[in-house]
Order: C-alpha cells, then structure tokens, then sequence
C-alpha cells in the first residue's frame, strides 16, 4: 500500500515536470539586462534573392534544410539556445540584424526566443497551416529565409514568443 501511495506520487511528479517542459507559461525574463545597443535598420531594406544552387553553396547541410527548406532544427541542439552575451542576433543567410539579446527570455521550449523584433520590417510573417496546424511562420525581411514562427503567450510588453531556430541565426556580440 506504501508502495503504491509512493509510485503514484513519482509518477504525478514526472507528470508536473514533463507538462512543464512543454508549455511555455513558466517562462522567465532573464536577459533584460542584457540588452544591446539599439540597431538602425536602413530603410527600405532591398530584398536579396539567390537560386536555390547559390543558396545551396552558400549555407552549410543544415543552414541550407532550415533556412530555404522551412526545416526544424531539433529542440535543445541549438547552439545559441544558452547564449546569454549581450549582443544582435542577425539572419544566418544574408546578416540582417533581427534581434536584440535584451529580448531573448527563456521559453523552456528548446528553441531560442524572443519577445520582440529589432524592427517590425526585418520579419515577415506568412500563415502556415502545414502539419494540421495553424501557425504564424516568420521569414526574414530580407533573403526570405525561413527563421520559425512567432505566437501569441510571449511575456510582456509585448505577449510575442518568437521561437527561433538556432541554426537561422548568426550572434554578433557587442561590449558591455
Ligand atoms: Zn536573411
């Protein structure tokens, strides 16, 4: 009966931490001091377009499945994920700054987020109604590349969680 009683907590206890694992209502703002220099964004910001043979010799196997292919990096693989230096995030494809460090927060997703853009042109914003869902993907406002999806249970100001994959964004680290 003990047993029992001690199993049955074990497993509402695994339950507890694996539902948290996958929402994203716990999220924390941890790198508000961490905000970079603002970046000015030259206006209007002139499209790059590229074949998909020079994309392809361009971009590394996986900036290349991500980026022009719409692929999904692995969740926690990203080596940016961790990243708490203070600085720009910019396009992997074409370097356009896209976001600021003093934005990213901890979603518990396993993919970077943000809860703002640098500037409302450098991402774009398509619906994406693939896999039986509908989702907002977001694209740079330049090469087009395709970065993630932005949702509506960010924290404030803005309530946005921009989930990013790691491998569309290079890091551009600025001084204290
Ligand atoms: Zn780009």
């Amino acid at each position: 009966m003990k047993n029992k009683i001690v199993i049955n907590t074990l497993t509402l206890f695994i339950s507890l931490v694996t539902l948290n694992s996958c929402t994203s209502q716990n999220s924390k703002l941890s790198h508000q001091d961490q905000k970079a220099a603002p970046v000015v964004v030259q206006k209007p910001i002139t499209k790059i377009s590229k074949t998909k043979e020079e994309w392809s010799q361009q971009l590394n196997e996986q900036e290349f499945y991500v980026l022009r292919e719409k692929g999904t990096e692995r969740p926690w693989t990203g080596d940016l994920l961790k990243n708490k230096e203070r600085g720009i995030y910019t396009c992997a494809a074409c370097q356009l700054p896209l976001f600021n460090s003093g934005t990213k927060f901890e979603s518990g997703t396993g993919w970077p987020s943000f809860y703002d853009a640098i500037d409302k042109d450098v991402v774009i914003e398509h619906e994406d109604n693939t896999y039986g869902m509908s989702r907002v993907e977001v694209v740079c406002g330049r090469c087009d590349g395709h970065l993630g999806h932005v949702f509506d249970d960010g924290p404030k100001p803005t309530g946005l969680r921009y989930c990013i994959n790691s491998v569309s964004l290079d890091f551009e680290k600025t001084d204290p």
